[in-house]
């Protein structure tokens, strides 16, 4: 009973959040219409998500860093989509419908993490379809294998991004929701620490460190979005 309460309450949120599906890719003065960037920050609510440090959270520091990319993003000419912008506790479901309703150019699913290194990427572990027909219906497991080999270069560009900023980078796949279940080029961005040895580890808390790693997935998308604009498709 709570449960369905809480659901109700959330669907309100999620309806105040994404007005008018296709309406996100907002025409603006001159024509130009603006891409859609969804950004995911996983976890929330009860669904703490991993221990980052005594006192935070892994959702404390996805949410910070959709917060900060929101800004670096909403600067270079984007429109974005937040799944959460607050302590919300969404459904895997319920993140994969509010990222397919923005008809987005890139969805990006957030993740941090104590242990590793640097950035992790990861795209699905689906193996790659052929496009389905326009219109065709697209099994909800496997929404994401239309899209995978523009998830992949999405990927690719980012974490060319990510070395250039001197950032190590760990590329994979990896069979997770709600990535599964995009329909839209689509990586998992995982942050660890920066550096090596625990006395100079820089935590992924650090606002430096967040705002380095923000930039560059920014400059990646802008990039992106240029290379759609040059071959007349979307990505
Ligand atoms: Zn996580």
């Amino acid at each position: 009973m709570r449960w369905i309460s809480r659901a109700a309450a959330l669907s309100i949120v999620c309806l105040g959040m994404f007005p008018g599906g296709r309406e996100s890719a907002a025409q603006v003065p001159g024509g130009f219409e603006r891409k859609v960037i969804v950004l995911d920050a996983a976890h929330g609510g009860t669904d703490t998500g991993a221990q980052i440090s005594d006192h935070v959270a892994e959702k404390d520091v996805t949410l910070a860093l959709a917060v900060r990319l929101r800004s670096l993003l909403a600067a270079r000419g984007f429109s974005v989509v937040l799944t959460r912008d607050n302590d919300a506790a969404l459904s895997t479901d319920q993140r994969a419908e509010a990222a397919n309703r923005a008809h987005a150019v890139a969805c990006l699913v957030i993740h941090a993490t104590a242990s590793g290194v640097g950035v992790h990427l990861a795209t699905s572990g689906l193996n790659a379809i052929e496009t389905t027909a326009p219109g065709a219906a697209v099994p909800w497991d496997d929404a994401q294998a239309a899209y995978l080999p523009q998830s992949q270069r999405l990927a690719a560009g980012i974490g060319d991004a990510v070395t250039r900023s001197q950032v190590p980078l760990v590329l994979g796949r990896a069979a997770m929701r709600p990535l599964d279940n995009l329909t839209c080029p689509a990586v998992s961005v995982e942050i660890a620490p920066l550096g090596g040895g625990d006395s100079d580890k820089t935590p992924v808390t650090d606002a430096g460190y967040q705002q380095r790693v923000s930039i560059a997935v920014a400059g990646a998308l802008v990039l992106w979005r240029n290379q759609a604009g040059s071959s007349g498709v979307t990505p």
